[in-house]
C-alpha cells in the first residue's frame, strides 16, 4: 500500500504543509504536471484583514481576520469562517485547500474558501461578537458574494453568527441576500437539516466503514473528541443506532465509561461552544481519550491530535475524521501499517457543505425542502462519495486519504484546464 506523504524523519505540524505534500502526490498519481501542482499549492486569493471593534468596556481592540479563496475554475468558493484565538494564515490557507478537496469529491458546483478571526468568542459579549462579525463582513465584503465565495460556520461560530453577517452583507449590498451565506437560522433562510449535516454525513461514513470492517454499529464501542457541533450530535446519532458511546472530550477534559455514556443527559448540559467536563468531578485527558480500547475513534475537534507520538496507543479499529486535518501524515502511515481504516476528513466531514450547498439552491430558487428531502439527498451524496473514494483506494492501491485527494482534485484540475488556465 502506497502510504501518503511522510518523506522525512520529522513530524510536520504544519498542515499547509502536509497537504500540499498530499496534494503533490494525488496529482503526480493522476499524470498531471508540476504546473497543476503549482496552481493550487497555494489559494489563488488571500486577504488579510484588520477589524477595529467597539468592546463593552468602551475600548477599542483590533482583531486580524482572513478570507483564502483556493480555486474558483469549477464555481464560486465556499467554506466556513472560523473564531479561535489559534487561528493562522497557514491554517486558513490549507483549510481552503480541503474545502476544494470536500467540494470535488462530494461533487459540488464550488471550489475551497475559507476564514478565520483570531479571537477568543468563549471570552466576549454577545454585543462584542455582534460588532465583530459585522466588521468582518464589512472588511471583506468586496470579494465574497452569492456567486463569488459564500461563507458558513466553522469553529465557534453559528447561525446567530451567519445571521448578523448576512444582515451586514445585506445592509452593504442594498438588497436581501440570503444566498451570501449559509448555515443561517431556518426562519432567515437556513435549511432544514443544515445543524446536523456534518454529524449525519460522518454517522454514514462510520456506518459505511464499519461494514468494510465487518463490524456490527449495535455495541460497537465509539469514542468521540470534542462535543461541538459534530461531536454532539455524532454522538447522538450513534446512540439512537444502538452504539455504545463510551467516551466523550471538550477543551478541558474527557469523560469515560464503558458501558456508555448518558448522551441525553451531556447534550442537555453542554454549552454552546461544546462545554460538558466541567460539570463533573472524575474525568480523564483527552491524551487518555484517544488511546481508550474501542472500535471507532472520532477525533471532532482540532487539528494534529493522532501524531507520531500517541499513533501507537491508538486501540481503535476504525479512525473517522470528522475534524478538519487531525491526524499527521506520519501517523496517517502507522495506522496504514497496522491497517487500521481511517476514513479522512475531507470525505468524512463533507456533510456540512453538501448541506450548505442545498441550503444555497434553496435560497437560489426561493423554494424551501422539508427535512426529508434534505435527508435523503445528503444520503445519497455521501453513500456514493464514501463508495467512490473507497473503490479508488482498492483499485489504485492507495490509502484513503490519497484516493480522496486523488477524487477531490480531479475536478479542479480539468476545470482549470478547460479555462486555459495551465
Ligand atoms: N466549515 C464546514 C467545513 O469545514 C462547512 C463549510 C460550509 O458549509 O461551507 O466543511
Amino acid at each position: 500500500m502506497v502510504v501518503t506523504g511522510s518523506n522525512g524523519k520529522e513530524e510536520s505540524t504544519d498542515v499547509l504543509k502536509s497537504t500540499q505534500s498530499v496534494i503533490k502526490l494525488a496529482l503526480d498519481k493522476l499524470g498531471y504536471s508540476t504546473e497543476v501542482y503549482e496552481l493550487m499549492k497555494e489559494p489563488l486569493r488571500m486577504l488579510t484583514v484588520r477589524i477595529p471593534v467597539r468592546m463593552d468596556d468602551d475600548t477599542i481592540k483590533i482583531f486580524t481576520g482572513f478570507r483564502a479563496q483556493h480555486n474558483d475554475s469549477v464555481g464560486p468558493t465556499k467554506g466556513g469562517v472560523r473564531f479561535h484565538p489559534n487561528v493562522t494564515e497557514n491554517e486558513v490557507k490549507a483549510l481552503s485547500i480541503w474545502m476544494s478537496l470536500k467540494a470535488g469529491i462530494v461533487d459540488l458546483p464550488y471550489g475551497g474558501g475559507k476564514g478565520g478571526i483570531i479571537c477568543d468568542p468563549r471570552i466576549m459579549s454577545f454585543r462584542e461578537l455582534e460588532r465583530l462579525s459585522r466588521g468582518y463582513v464589512r472588511s471583506i465584503s468586496q470579494i465574497v458574494g452569492p456567486t463569488k465565495d459564500i461563507p458558513a460556520p466553522d469553529v465557534f461560530t453559528n447561525s446567530q453568527i451567519m445571521a448578523w453577517m448576512m444582515d451586514e452583507y445585506s445592509r452593504i449590498k442594498e438588497f436581501d441576500s440570503p444566498g451570501f451565506i449559509t448555515g443561517k437560522p431556518i426562519v432567515l433562510g437556513g435549511s432544514h437539516g443544515r445543524e446536523t449535516a456534518t454529524a449525519k454525513g460522518v454517522t454514514i461514513c462510520i456506518r459505511e466503514a464499519a461494514k468494510k470492517k465487518n463490524i456490527p454499529i449495535e455495541n460497537a464501542r465509539i469514542v468521540i473528541q470534542g462535543f461541538g457541533n459534530a461531536g454532539s450530535y455524532l454522538a447522538k446519532f450513534m446512540y439512537d443506532a444502538g452504539a455504545k458511546v463510551i467516551g466523550i472530550s471538550d477543551a478541558y477534559g474527557a469523560l469515560h465509561d464503558p458501558n456508555g455514556l448518558d448522551i441525553s443527559y451531556l447534550l442537555d448540559r453542554r454549552d454552546s461552544f461544546g462545554t460538558v467536563t466541567k460539570l463533573f468531578k472524575e474525568t480523564i485527558t483527552n491524551k487518555e481519550l484517544l488511546e481508550l480500547d474501542c472500535d471507532i475513534l472520532v477525533p471532532a475537534a482540532i487539528e494534529n491530535q493522532i501524531t507520531k507520538e500517541n499513533v501507537n496507543n491508538i486501540k481503535a479499529k476504525i479512525v473517522v475524521e470528522a475534524a478538519n486535518g487531525p491526524t499527521t501524515l506520519e501517523a496517517t502511515k502507522e495506522l496504514n501499517k497496522r491497517d487500521i481504516l481511517l476514513v479522512p476528513d475531507v470525505l468524512a466531514s463533507a456533510g456540512g457543505v453538501t448541506v450548505s450547498y442545498f441550503e444555497w439552491v434553496q435560497n437560489n430558487q426561493g423554494y424551501y425542502w422539508n427535512e426529508e428531502e434534505v435527508e435523503k439527498k445528503l444520503e445519497k451524496v455521501m453513500s456514493t462519495s464514501f463508495e467512490n473514494v473507497y473503490r479508488v483506494s482498492t483499485t489504485r492501491k492507495v490509502d484513503m486519504r490519497l484516493a480522496a485527494y486523488m477524487v477531490g482534485v480531479r475536478k479542479m484540475a480539468e476545470a482549470s484546464r478547460f479555462r486555459g488556465w495551465i
